[in-house]
């Protein structure tokens, strides 16, 4: 074995082993806390409440860590064991054309990967979901959302990739700035698309009705200069009994949308500070800062790509293969073994995101219903209320329960 195989093997040995200690963190941590409320929460959420979110967040948790050596599995089998390799040996029986041969492998990878993982996801959505009340999926929509998302992969994604192979091929030395223009262009368009073409596929959306709130909504709205194309409440509850509230595309496309198990459980006044909330992201520009610091992310990915291709690596992770669609296959494989170093970073930055965005909700709507929204949703989603603190650091986009409420709390 060489140097470096052995560096990739000790790579990948401590990205599972950081991941699967901080899963056993956070499963100790809320077992701990399992049996009393912590303080603030006590007057509002019961235990039995709460020990529902301990039992949830544990399972998945559980769940989470058979994923996580799942994933490792699947790494090392297309990675060190030869299996893209193989693949791709496959693709060029199968044709010699650079662009069909790097679809085939895209696809056969795609394929491959998740008919492994299906047992897991029908366990998570048919089991635990249904278990603790939230899945409301039954098996022909499931099925129908999976043939969905192969259509939908093959009119957007399959295209999409044959220009980037193309240009990796066809564009020369600087072939990573043009895929870069192109997967950036092509993202923007996708976020456009999104709310009007691609969504609608999977849920209905229609106009909000309730009159009386939807006037709040627009004062507050048009207090703020903000202009979107309509407000619309989605059948979430189609699928599963998780609530939500967001704000998608941009431009003239802009939609404020409602999750209709939300609009069930939170009051108006209640609906009025979410969306004070989400209003906020947009007014502190957190959906501009995310496309910019996203696309400076991608950019640096395909320059590394680039280095990639051209060095020894490749064929000490098991791939002699030396077209350069395979190995910028490869390099996607393999790149979340050092990226997920990167996680606090973003993590630590949505947070601090979130703590902007409720500050801006506290001075144009009220904080107490905020505060109270946010139990609510607590309550309704079983979210855990005692996360262990460097699991939460590491990965956790909002701030823990705790933490937030206090900051909606101070004058
Ligand atoms: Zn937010």
């Amino acid at each position: 074995m060489n140097t470096t195989t052995l560096i990739f093997l000790v790579l990948v040995l401590l990205w599972i082993s950081i991941r699967l200690y901080l899963n056993h963190r956070q499963l100790v941590h809320v077992r701990n806390h399992r049996n009393a409320v912590p303080k603030p929460f006590d007057e509002t959420i019961s235990l039995a409440e709460h020990k529902k979110a301990a039992d949830y967040t544990n399972a998945k948790g559980r769940m989470s860590n058979l994923s996580l050596i799942l994933e490792v599995l699947l790494l090392l089998l297309w990675t060190s064991a030869g299996g893209l390799q193989w693949l791709s040996s496959l693709a060029i029986s199968f044709s010699h054309h650079y662009i069909v041969h790097g679809l085939f492998l895209v696809t056969g990878l795609l394929l491959i990967s998740s008919v492994i993982q299906l047992p897991l996801t029908l366990w998570n959505t048919f089991n635990i979901e249904k278990k603790f009340g939230f899945n409301n999926t039954d098996l022909k929509t499931f099925i129908i959302d999976r043939i969905k998302g192969l259509i939908l992969f093959a009119a957007i994604g399959l295209p999409i990739l044959s220009l980037i192979f193309w240009l990796l091929q066809q564009a020369g030395d600087l072939w990573w700035i043009y895929c870069w223009l192109a997967w950036t262009g092509f993202g923007l368009l996708l976020g456009w698309a999104y709310p009007t073409f691609i969504a609608p596929l999977f849920n209905k959306f229609s106009e909000l009705e309730d009159r009386e709130l939807l006037e709040k909504i627009n004062t507050l709205l048009s207090e703020n200069g903000f202009n979107s194309s309509g407000v619309f409440v989605m059948d979430g509850s189609k699928r599963s009994s998780h609530g939500n509230a967001y704000f998608t595309g941009f431009g003239k496309s802009k939609r404020i949308v409602f999750f209709d198990t939300l609009l069930e459980s939170l009051s108006h006044e209640q609906i009025i500070a979410v969306l004070a909330h989400e209003l906020g992201h947009f007014k502190r520009k957190h959906i501009v800062k995310g496309i910019i610091v996203n696309a400076v992310i991608t950019l640096i990915g395909f320059y590394l790509v680039d280095q990639f291709i051209h060095s020894q690596l490749p064929a000490t992770l098991g791939v002699t293969d030396t077209s350069q669609i395979t190995l910028l296959i490869l390099f996607v494989l393999v790149s979340p073994i050092l990226s997920f170093y990167l996680q606090p970073i973003f993590s630590w930055w949505s947070r601090k995101n979130e703590f902007e965005a409720d500050e801006f909700a506290k001075q144009k709507s009220s904080a107490t219903d905020l505060v109270s929204a946010l139990l609510q949703m607590y309550k309704d989603n079983a979210s855990s209320l005692t996360p262990d603190p460097l699991y939460s650091r590491i990965y956790y986009s909002h701030p823990p329960a705790h933490e937030r409420i206090a900051a909606l709390q101070q004058v």
